[in-house]
Formats: C-alpha cells, structure tokens, sequence
C-alpha cells in the first residue's frame, strides 16, 4: 500500500497537500476517502485524490483520521467529479463537497458544531418591505428563505448574504429565525404502515414500452455495456409511473439497484407511497427505498444514506442531489419530468442533474430513461441526432380526453378585464359555474418579474431584440430598454412601433392582487393562496394541498408551484391569469417554458369523472406556443422552437456559458465585467461568441450590482477551456465576485 496520499482541501479552491498514510490506517485509506488533516493549526476536511510511493515534501505530516469508512467516494463517483469539475468549470473541491450530503462532509467532526438556521414563521411582503428599509442585512437574510426553504448553516447563510452574526441575532431576537445545533426530528414516514399496492395490468402501449425497455436491461446484463438513454414522451396522465415501476422491478430481480430523480415539489408522500407500496413491504424481499429530499434532517438524511450504502435499501427516490446516492451495482437511473429546471443546481457547481445522470448512467453502465409529458427541447434534439431513443405513451392512461382549452384574447377585453383585477369576463363566468357545482377551480399566474418587458395592450407587441429575438428588458434607471443577452440597447419607444398606440407600458399583476379580486367578485369561496410569500414555513405547502384535496377549499390560487404533478380529481378548471408573463420574460427558453407550462397546467383539470376545462387569457393569442400547447401538438411546437432556437443560434444549436459579475460597488463591477468581455474577445478562436458586458435583467439584489457576459459556440469543449484559461484567470479587484454558469437556466 502506498503511504503517501495527495489530499483535496475543502474550501480551498483546490488546494491540493501531501501526507503520509499511518499504519493503522493503511488498509482503510483509499483514493476517495474523506479524511481530516491539519493545515497549519486547524483540523480540515479533504478528500484522497491520489495514492502516492512517494512525495518531495519535506517533514511531511500524517493525516489525522479518517471521517469515516462509509463516506469514501467509489472510483465511478470519483470519475463523475472529476468530469462534472471540468464540464461545469468548478473547483474539484466544490463538486466533492457537493456530492456527500452535509451531515457526510465530516465538517461535524472537525471540531466544529454547526448550527443551523430555519425561518419561523412566513413573512409577509409588508414586513419584508419595511424591514428592508430599516435593516437591509437582515432582509437580505429573510429573501434568502424565500428561495430556499430548508435550514442552512450560519456560516454559508452569512456568506451567502453578505451579512454578519448581528443580524442573526436581530433576527432571533425579533422571532423571524430560529438557530438549532441539531434539528428537530421528522415524523413524517415513521410507524407507517405500508400495504402492497394492486398490480394494474398494462394498457397496450404500456406493455409497449415496458417489452423495450426489459429487454433492453436484459441486453444490459448479457453484454455488460451501456446502451443509450431512452427519452420516454408521455402526455400527463398517460401511466409513465407504472413503467417505472415495472422497469424497476425488472432491475431488482437481476439482483442491481435502481436510482428514481424527480423533482423536489413532486417528491410527496403521494409520490412516494407508489414506490414503497411496490417495492417497500413484507412482500418485497427487502428490496427497500429510500427516500433522500431537502425537508429531511442532517440526520435522517445520513440514515437514508448509509441504508443505501450498507445495501439495505437498494432503490432511491431523491430530488437534484440523489443523483449521488450510493447505490451498489446501479442498474437503472430513472429521471422523471426531466425537462424541469430545478434540476439544474443554482450555486457552485452549478450541475444539471438529468445531464449527470446520463453521465454517470454511462459510467455505471446503467439503463437512464428520461421521462416528460413535455420533453425539454435538448433532450428531443439528442432524439433527432440519435443519441437518445424515443418511447411515447400518447394516450391517458385512463382513456379520457385531454381537457379543452380555451384562449382568451385580452386585447378584446381591453380596459375592463384590467378594472376587474386580472380576471376577464368568461373566467369569471367558468369560476361562478364551479362553485355552483361544488367543483374545484385552479388559478395559476406565473411570479411577477423583478423587470418587465415592453407590452402593447391594444395590439398584443412587444420590443424584441432584432439579434436574439428575446423580449427587451426596461431598465428605469436609465430609461434604456437592452437585450441581456447580446448587449443591444435602445431607447424605449413613446408609441407602439406597431400600432402606434401611446399607452405601450410595462404589463404585470401580482397574485395579490388577483386575492383581492377573487374575494371581492367570490366573497363566500374558499380560497387559499400559495406562493413563495406565503408558504416558507415548513410543512404549510402539505397542509394547503391536504385541504384542497379534502375539499375544504374551493380555488386555490398560486405560482409554479401549483402546476406540478398533483392530481386531484374534483378540479375542473384551472385558469391561467396571464400566460404573456412567462412568454415574454428576456430568456431564449421564455415559449418552451410556456409550452411547457400550459400543459402541465392543463394536465391538473379533469383527472376523475367529470372533463376538464383549461382558461388561458393573453395578449398573444396567436404565440406558437400557447397554439400548440392549446392543440396538445408536442411535434408541432418543437418544429417550430427548434427552427428559432437555429435561427438565433441558440442552444442547441450552440452551447453556452453565462459569466456573472457582481459587487457593492457600481464602476468596479462594470469595469470588471467590460475588461472581462474585452479580455475573452482577444483570446477566443473565431468560432466563440463573446457578448457585450450588460446588466443582468434583475440588475441589483441584495446591494450589489449584477452584470454579465455570454459566450457562445459550437463546441462545449473549447468554451469550457476558454473559460477555465481566462475568466477563471482573471484577477479581480476586492470585492469583485465571479461566477460560472454551464448551460444556464436561469438568465436573470
Ligand atoms: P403520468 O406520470 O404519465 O402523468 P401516472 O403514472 O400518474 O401518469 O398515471 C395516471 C393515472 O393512471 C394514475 O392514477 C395511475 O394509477 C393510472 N394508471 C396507470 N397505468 C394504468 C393502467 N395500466 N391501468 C389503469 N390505470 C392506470
Ligand atoms: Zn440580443
């Protein structure tokens, strides 16, 4: 055994020390371990990246301990980070970090306790609003929460917010926030008892599907080769679940395990309760799943952990993280509703976790299926280009009809339906008819932008970059209307350049606002509103849902949120109050998103007996998008999308990497980010697109400024490696952060 090993520092951008292995631990210490070594006078926390026969160090250290055999990453996972470290262009320390679950770190162990923040309480707008103004440091500790939910240490929320332990203690003190060194255990699955669930017997299509995908895991088996990932295309309702189960099922018996993503919102104990009740119970020969989401604690995570790893349970059902679950001898990676964007992590490394699955389906040699009623238009392309094979479920599973649609032209409803705060005539009417019918009304209105486009109320137009064809975005500050992406600016217009209407202007209503209206025009309903203001507190999502599908609400009124995978079978409308937001929000994927959104959203109507009805209202009647999605014709709109995307050389036809630059200070962030731009466009080959320097559309938050610069090429390879050798390069003024975004979702 080699006694010397090369360490990877946590928190150290990569720096990498020698040590030298102890006796005792020659045997334990292997490359992936996570181990705890002195760095000058402090205990740290590494990972092995390297067994040495020798080093060059002088007085060369031994390492202190080991963190704990179980946390070791395997050669395939080590593998994963080195790629992802080099794809996403993060620091290897980062990924390592990234790929163990907090209470696996072994930062716990290093002498530190950690505590951990949670909110209270929800907070409402107003007070956000007024604390903002007296305490700005400790609002930015509150928005932090609005974004995400779970407890997070003092440390990273400190940092994260560019504040100090005072505004903690502020906090605290005013009952906002609550610090504990270790959370409160959750109830939520214990002394549960779970009953096998009935076998359904497989519609036509199913076996279908089912027949390819066994055979070819059996293929898998024989071979022991990875064979492409399957793009499974079923429309919502169309039983894609019960081909997960049977594919699972078929992984279990050749003795392998199986790894299920879907996205955090959809991990519900509805969700879960299908797959324990087939593969959880007496019956199942201790098959066992484990359940990995963010409500969980650090505890129970790492018991759900280290069940997997000691192959107690060998399926996990997990959102965006789970991607890195221990699973021994993975037969199958499974990815539903791949096309969601929360599976794309949004701080450092800032990893696509469909992407990685693929990637380490391929590693581990594994079946991946991609499963999606609206299938993002990158992984429809890789159908296209032959990388991936398709499978289709185009029929409900129980045999009804796809709900109809209906487009309301808001340009016809003209001043009224905005006096009526948001709701046009025929959905008021659609609303007052369930209510009469004791049926269930979902409104859905996309979150309000932090910045708005340009939107001609009379004619429906709206200020389009002529470069990249996205929707202008109005910065008041200097009353300049830019093209994020490019960098093309240009004065706001005074009169539509369509119609000539002077009333063009910012479009916009908040879901207060539609509260407001629903109470007035529907003051006996029951309404219940859900958005990120009022459902921080933990478990207040659960409680909402559990009512509405207890009846005990009549119209449930939210965000995203609401459009995801829930199936409640007495709604029968579901409203969408205003589609334009999301289609002309300044982002290349702004019609895919609405596509996508609209049939997601038209999947929730008419899941029981009685047919569903969709309501959309819009400025854009005509938008390709919202025709498609109305005609439930998937084909059609990647025809069309894929043409634009070509057009306007976005992705994927290109790829892209988005290099963000913020701080407190105005000149030295633009400064930075222009020098930048400058620097990239000297050193980049011909066939890289480097853009302008602009403010990103959401320009400030939490007191710094924010701008940034797009690349663009044919080739991923070159761009990371222009990235790696310059913008990561780059000396920066203090104060000054950079970051890196592959593949960016979020372009604000
Ligand atoms: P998807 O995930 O494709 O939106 P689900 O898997 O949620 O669809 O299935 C929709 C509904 O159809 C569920 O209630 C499910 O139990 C039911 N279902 C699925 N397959 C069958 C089948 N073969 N026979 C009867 N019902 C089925
Ligand atoms: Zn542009």
């Amino acid at each position: 055994m080699p006694p010397f090993a090369r360490i990877l520092i946590d928190r150290s951008e990569g720096r990498k020390l020698d040590y030298s292995v102890p006796t005792d631990l020659l045997d334990q210490v292997t490359v992936g371990s996570r181990v705890i070594v002195m760095v000058r006078n402090r205990r740290v926390v590494g990972t092995v990246i390297e067994l040495l026969d020798d080093s060059d160090v002088a007085g060369i250290r031994p390492l202190e301990a080991l963190v704990g055999e179980e946390t070791s990453l395997p050669p395939i996972m080590m593998r994963l980070g080195h790629w992802m470290a080099d794809y996403y262009c993060a620091p290897i320390a980062s990924v390592m970090r990234s790929m163990l679950p907090p209470m696996m770190r072994g930062e716990t162990i290093a002498g530190r306790k950690v505590r951990m923040v949670s909110l209270v309480g929800m907070i409402k707008a107003e007070e956000l609003k007024r604390i903002e103004k007296s305490a700005p440091k400790q609002a930015a500790i509150l928005k932090h929460f609005e974004t995400f939910s779970e407890p997070i240490s003092t440390q990273e929320l400190l940092s994260r917010c560019d504040a100090s332990e005072s505004s903690l203690k502020a906090l605290v003190g005013g009952g906002w926030i609550r610090i504990d060194l270790e959370r409160r255990r959750g109830v939520e699955f214990e002394n549960e008892e779970i009953l096998p669930g009935k076998i359904p017997k497989l519609n036509a299509d199913q076996q279908g599907v089912v027949s390819a995908l066994e055979r070819s895991l059996d293929e898998v088996d024989a071979n022991a080769t990875a064979p492409s990932p399957y793009l499974l295309h079923g429309v919502t309702g169309s039983g894609k679940t019960e081909v997960y189960l049977r594919a699972l099922a078929r992984t279990l018996d050749s003795g392998k395990s199986g790894l299920v993503l879907v996205p955090e919102i959809a991990l519900t104990p509805q969700t879960v309760e299908r797959f324990r009740s087939r593969f959880d119970h007496a019956g199942t020969k201790g098959a066992g799943v484990a359940v990995l989401h963010s409500h969980l604690t650090d505890a129970e995570r790492r018991e759900e952990w280290m069940r997997l790893q000691r192959g107690e349970a060998r399926i996990a059902i997990g959102a965006r993280s789970a991607v890195f679950a221990p699973l021994k001898n993975l037969g199958i990676i499974i990815v539903d509703e791949e096309h969601e964007n929360t599976y794309k992590q949004e701080e450092t490394p800032r990893y696509h976790a469909r992407d990685v699955a693929v990637m380490r389906g391929r590693l581990e040699k594994a079946l991946v299926i991609l499963g999606s009623a609206t299938p993002s238009v990158e992984s429809f392309q890789n159908v296209q280009r032959g990388k991936y094979t398709l499978l289709q479920l185009p029929r409900r599973a129980d045999g009804q009809l796809m709900p109809l649609i209906r487009v309301v032209d808001l340009r016809l409803q003209g001043k009224r339906s905005k006096s009526e705060g948001g709701l046009s005539a025929p959905l008021q009417m659609a609303i007052t008819k369930r209510l009469e019918a004791g049926q269930q009304t979902i409104l859905f209105l996309n979150r309000r932008g932090y910045s708005t486009s340009m939107l001609c109320h009379q004619c429906g137009h709206v200020c389009r970059c002529p470069n990249c064809s996205l929707s202008l975005t109005l910065h008041r500050a200097d009353n300049r209307l830019a093209c994020h992406l490019c960098g093309h600016g240009t004065k706001p217009p005074e009169r539509c350049p369509e119609c000539k209407d002077p009333g063009i202007q910012h479009s916009g209503i908040g879901t207060q606002r539609v509260e407001e209206t629903i109470r007035r025009l529907f003051p006996k309903a029951r309404l219940a509103r859900m958005d990120a203001d009022t459902m921080s507190r933990r478990g207040s999502y659960a409680d909402v849902l559990g009512k509405f599908r207890a009846c005990q609400i009549d119209i449930l009124l939210g965000t995203q949120m609401i459009a995801k995978g829930l199936d409640f079978p007495n709604v029968t409308l579901v409203g969408i109050i205003n589609a334009d937001i999301g289609l002309h929000s300044p982002d290349f994927r702004a019609g895919e998103r609405t596509f996508q959104l609209l049939t997601q959203v038209a999947g929730r109507a008419g899941r029981g007996e009685t047919e569903g009805e969709v309501i959309v209202q819009t400025f854009s009647p005509a938008s390709p998008s919202i025709q498609h999605a109305r005609h439930h014709d998937y084909a059609g709109f990647f025809e069309q999308e894929i043409s634009f995307r070509e057009a306007f050389r976005h992705p994927p036809f290109t790829r892209m990497i988005l290099i963000k630059v913020r701080g407190v200070s105005l000149e030295k962030t633009t400064r930075s980010a222009d020098l930048i731009a400058k620097v990239l466009r000297i050193k980049a080959p011909s066939s890289v697109e480097v853009s302008e320097a602009s403010p990103a559309p959401l320009e400030r938050a939490h007191g710094q400024y924010r701008y940034q610069v797009t690349l663009k090429a044919k080739s991923g390879v070159v761009l990371a490696r222009l990235v790696r050798e310059v913008a990561l390069e780059f000396k920066l003024p203090e104060g000054i952060i950079l970051t890196v975004d592959v593949d960016p979702y979020s372009l604000i």
